[in-house]
């Protein structure tokens, strides 16, 4: 089944429950704007060669607000993904309080086969072509980073969209994109790089609180995925008291029976997010991304890589007891029943891995000045605080409402859906007012 309809079978029984009115769900399931073109990019021997671009902005009520969501540099990026993660974005915002209608983007190319030369060019045709039908800009569209993207390409993006604008009055050029670079002039905020990760295990830990559950029985924890989101959530997970069994990207994993230390893992991350797996094989056993899913001797499961990866093929094969979405939608509808079935807790994306939108949230504010008493002090240690404060507020909402919405006889709701719930009661009203306008 394709990404945007496990999206929308959410979404259709988020409004089921909640009895919305027909007019309203079908805001929700709808676009503002779903943009595409060929991007015409030069190779290093002066050659043009053609990708494809996407741009999706999901339904929102936020006019006076920009679209917000990731922008993905992958093989596999196209309009129905996109689609689905761009409606992802808005629950995930409206859930956590952040007034922005959700975006999502990419390229189709695979950043490991071209030089660095050419992902510049790539990146400066996509702003380009964004800006001639200004669909790009601080209060329009902000992107950030996403799986293949890093601070760089933002950085070059702030750049390329300042160049373009520079003679207009009152545009504030840093905001039009999150993630930057931290440091006098680049306009990014302490904590950001870390925020996903650090955010998954606050997260966590305030679930397993708010639910009254034993941390001793939870420590062994394997991670699918080793870039920005895994290998930040491997080095907090490790602060934090856990074991990182078995960790693994594209090209395939690696486990120790005894737990990996973080620095030895850290040391083995080349810049691209790969594991240079060659230099590890005395130390620990090769595995396939397919066995981490399945492995025997772990508590805690923690997707960080790409969607539809736990399946109906796969979900009663894991033993894990909880799985901590780090990435986007690893897991599909059908996979989530069995999982419910089996007794496993599943900590789903739009709450676990909402602390990268909101350091983005306090990083865009800055640059924009606009005045929020959520916003620290840029500074890592009050950022990440202050990044918690809205996540433990939204594990205690989804939580009160998985209980709230439990049938008489039943289990509580998984807290999917309770988080689709909490986020589109939060902003139904506002769509009720412009409706009635
Ligand atoms: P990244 O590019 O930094 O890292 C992606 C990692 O996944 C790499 O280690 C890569 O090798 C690995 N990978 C790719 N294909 C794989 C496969 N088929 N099997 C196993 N591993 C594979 O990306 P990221 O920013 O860490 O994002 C990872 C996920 O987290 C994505 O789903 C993204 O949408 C989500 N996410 C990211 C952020 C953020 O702040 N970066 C925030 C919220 C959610």
């Amino acid at each position: 089944m394709s990404y945007l309809k496990n999206i929308l079978i959410r979404i259709e029984k988020a409004a089921e429950i909640l009895d919305l009115e027909p007019w309203l769900l079908d805001k929700l399931r709808g676009f503002k704007m779903c943009w595409s073109c060929n991007l015409e990019v030069k190779m290093n021997d002066g050659t043009l060669k053609q990708f494809r671009a996407v741009r999706i902005w999901h339904r929102s009520p936020h006019t006076d607000q920009p679209h917000k969501g990731g922008l993905r540099y992958h093989p596999e990026v196209n309009e129905e993904m996109m689609m689905g993660h761009a409606i992802e974005m808005s629950i995930k915002c409206w859930l956590n309080g952040l007034e922005w209608g959700g975006a999502k983007g990419g390229v189709a190319i695979d950043p490991s086969c071209y030089s660095d030369q050419v992902m510049k060019n790539v990146t400066e045709a996509l702003v380009d072509e964004m800006d001639e039908r200004n669909i790009l800009g601080p209060f329009r569209d902000v992107p950030a980073t996403d799986v293949g993207t890093t601070s760089k390409t933002m950085n070059q993006i702030r750049q390329r969209y300042a160049q373009r604008r520079r003679s207009r009055e009152d545009a504030r050029f840093a905001g039009v994109v999150t993630g930057k670079p931290v440091g006098y002039g680049f306009g990014g905020i302490p904590g950001r790089n870390e925020a996903t990760g650090y955010g998954l295990v606050e997260v966590l830990k305030s679930v397993m609180a708010v639910k009254n559950m034993n941390r001793q029985k939870f420590n062994r924890v394997a991670i699918m995925g080793f870039g920005n989101v895994g290998s930040n959530a491997a080095k907090f997970l490790t602060q934090n008291g856990y074991q990182v069994m078995a960790v693994s990207d594209k090209n395939g994993g690696i486990y120790n029976p005894k737990g990996f230390n973080i620095d030895f893992l850290e040391r083995l991350k080349t810049d691209s997010g790969i594991i240079n797996i060659p230099n590890i094989e005395k130390s620990a056993d090769k595995i396939s991304n397919d066995e981490l899913l399945k492995l025997e001797d772990i508590d805690i499961l923690v997707p960080a890589a790409l969607e539809n990866v736990i399946t109906q093929k796969n979900a009663s094969l894991i033993k894990a007891k909880i799985i901590l979405e780090g990435a986007n939608g690893p897991t599909t509808p059908e996979a989530d029943k069995m999982l419910q079935d089996n007794g496993i807790l599943v900590i789903p994306d739009i709450l676990a891995n909402a602390g990268g939108v909101t350091v983005s949230f306090f990083e865009w504010a800055r640059n924009v000045n606009i005045k929020d008493e959520r916003v620290p002090k840029p500074e890592i240690n009050e950022v990440l605080k202050a990044m918690s404060a809205i996540l433990n507020e939204t594990v205690i909402k989804t939580v009160e409402k998985s209980f709230y919405y439990r049938k008489t006889g039943q289990d509580c709701l998984p807290l999917r859906m309770a988080a689709y719930i909490t986020a589109i009661e939060q902003v139904a009203p506002l769509f009720r007012s412009k409706h009635m306008a």
